[in-house]
């Protein structure tokens, strides 16, 4: 078995065990964290199942998809910060976004998004850990993103993420959950807390994450 393959059997392991662990009775998605990796890297991963990935800079993305367009069950997640002058490329080539954190950013979105057939998948990055040198909006932003949101045409509001800070307490994590549950009862299109990484999968999915962002622990440290 090649490295990727085998650590991807080894995290579908984990997840599967902290969901059990989990009483909140969450299925979680794995989303593949491919930055910086090679197309090869992601090739061995899709040839062992897996079909999400996640990628943060919009150039080297954006190549990666263009060379990888014949694996067309792929879905592409944007995961990175959002410069509005790269929104339509974002738009044109991911189906997901998981760090809208202002209107303008939406605004753009919305607008790029309308040659496309399906709607762009959204969720709002929330700075939980309220952390000067993160991206995001302050949980209490989160109401009136979500109603700009809610009303583009070409977006579908899906959730909110977070990166909780290094070794964050384990109430950071239920704090999103909770934000994430009030607006699942506000909106029937959300479904997705986007939280946990290689190093907190473990805390996020006891905490009710559904979908884990992880990188290194499948494709290796990054230089
Ligand atoms: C890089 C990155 C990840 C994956 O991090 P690992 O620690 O390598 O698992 C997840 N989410 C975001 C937003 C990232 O930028």
């Amino acid at each position: 078995m090649t490295t990727i393959k085998n650590n991807l059997c080894q995290i579908k392991q984990q997840i599967n065990d902290y969901c059990q662990q989990s009483s909140h009775n969450n299925n979680v998605t794995l989303l593949a964290v491919s930055k910086t990796k090679p197309i090869q890297a992601i090739e061995q991963a899709y040839q062992a199942g897996q079909k999400a990935f996640g990628e943060n800079y919009v150039q080297e993305s954006v190549e990666k998809i263009a060379q990888l367009s014949h694996l067309s069950d792929i879905s592409w997640h944007f995961i990175g910060p959002i410069q509005s002058n790269k929104t339509k490329l974002i738009a044109q080539n991911f189906s997901w976004v998981h760090s809208v954190d202002r209107e303008k950013v939406a605004t753009r979105l919305n607008e790029h998004r309308s040659g496309q057939d399906t709607p762009l998948n959204v969720c709002l990055q929330v700075n939980i850990s309220e952390e000067s040198t993160k991206s995001g909006i302050d949980k209490n932003a989160i109401n009136d993103l979500a109603d700009f949101v809610n009303s583009c045409e070409h977006l579908t509001l899906r959730g909110i993420m977070a990166i909780p800070e290094k070794n964050a307490p384990l109430s950071t994590y239920h704090t999103m959950h909770e934000l994430f549950l009030s607006l699942k009862a506000k909106y029937s299109c959300v479904d997705t807390l986007s939280m946990g990484m290689s190093g907190d999968m473990q805390n996020a999915i006891l905490s009710g994450s559904t979908m884990v962002r992880v990188g290194s622990a499948i494709f290796g440290a990054r230089n």
